[in-house]
């Protein structure tokens, strides 16, 4: 008797932290990560594979990172081919429905970009604060599969945070416009900003392609150096998840200053603080790293 007394004891006192249990999710880039903590707020526990200044068309899972994504309950990627190494692990894992989530290809196909090659879209979606706040709902609905109780409330976050990355969308439109429009080219390592490109209005020109698995030639460097100079282009970018040689041959050869260094595939460090035009922002955060970005180009193209 007094043994199954302890045990009713037990689990009753157990009961409140199961209720209170959150959700365990991985997700790979800092991008997939931030748009799951905004949409989840406190009832998810999410664990980022990719840091600053990782470059995710390259990265390859390591044993510790496939014990956790084995672990987690749910699994967020951004896919369509972004991470280009870990597309074998993620349609092994996804084998059990339900678990392995890829947020951009939720966005409709009539709204992405070709690649160069054309054999699957350009994954770089998050350029574009619109495009990107299309995948709050699909997270919503992914979290609310797994944790019914709580779906109302995702649904909401969704919603508020859709609505913030439009007003960044529309921020960003408005900021473009103190750059003249025939300066208006955006030169950078390798073809991340496509998306920033179409939505804000400016010319791209990545000097690798689409991926960084191949590095830029002379022959790219020559041809990138020469438009410059008919051009006139006053500035080129670096990117914090990409080797900057390219881009620094480029500047010293066209004369074009290096205008600063741009969050393409990762985002900033997570709480670093800047302020810009009297508005304070986490560089950390998707919404953080478009403001830098937009700021930046436009400082340095203006
Ligand atoms: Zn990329």
């Amino acid at each position: 008797m007094r043994s199954i007394i302890y045990v009713v004891f037990a689990l009753l006192a157990a009961l409140p932290a199961f209720a209170q249990q959150k959700l365990t999710v991985v997700a790979t880039t800092g991008m997939v990560a931030d748009l799951v903590r905004q949409v989840g707020g406190d009832r998810v526990q999410v664990e980022s594979l990719m840091g600053a200044g990782v470059d995710p068309h390259l990265y390859k899972a390591t044993a510790a990172d496939v014990a956790k994504l084995q672990r987690a309950r749910l699994i967020f990627y951004n896919g369509l081919m972004l991470e280009g190494q870990m597309s074998e692990l993620f349609d092994r894992l996804g084998k059990r429905g339900g678990k392995v989530f890829a947020v951009a290809a939720t966005i409709p196909a009539d709204r992405l970009l070709k690649s160069d090659d054309g054999s699957h879209p350009d994954p770089h979606v998050w350029g574009d604060a619109g495009l990107w706040s299309l995948c709050a709902a699909p997270v919503a609905r992914a979290l609310a599969a797994a944790d019914p109780t709580n779906a109302a409330d995702y649904a909401k976050r969704a919603e508020s945070h859709r609505a913030e990355l439009e007003k960044t969308h529309a921020w960003a439109k408005e900021r473009i416009a103190a750059v003249p429009v025939a300066q208006r080219t955006l030169i950078t390592s390798h073809d991340a900003f496509a998306y920033l490109g179409r939505a804000y209005g400016l010319e791209v020109i990545g000097v690798q392609g689409i991926s960084t698995a191949t590095e830029a030639g002379l022959a790219d460097i020559v041809k990138v150096t020469d438009f410059i100079k008919k051009k006139s282009v006053k500035a080129v970018f670096v990117e914090s998840s990409v080797p900057k040689a390219a881009i620094e041959r480029i500047s010293k050869d066209s004369g074009a200053k290096i205008g600063g260094e741009l969050f393409s595939d990762a985002l900033g460090t997570a709480g670093k603080m800047h302020t810009v035009a009297g508005e304070t922002y986490d560089e950390g955060t998707v919404v953080g790293m478009l403001k830098f970005n937009i700021n930046t180009i436009v400082e340095a193209l203006k």
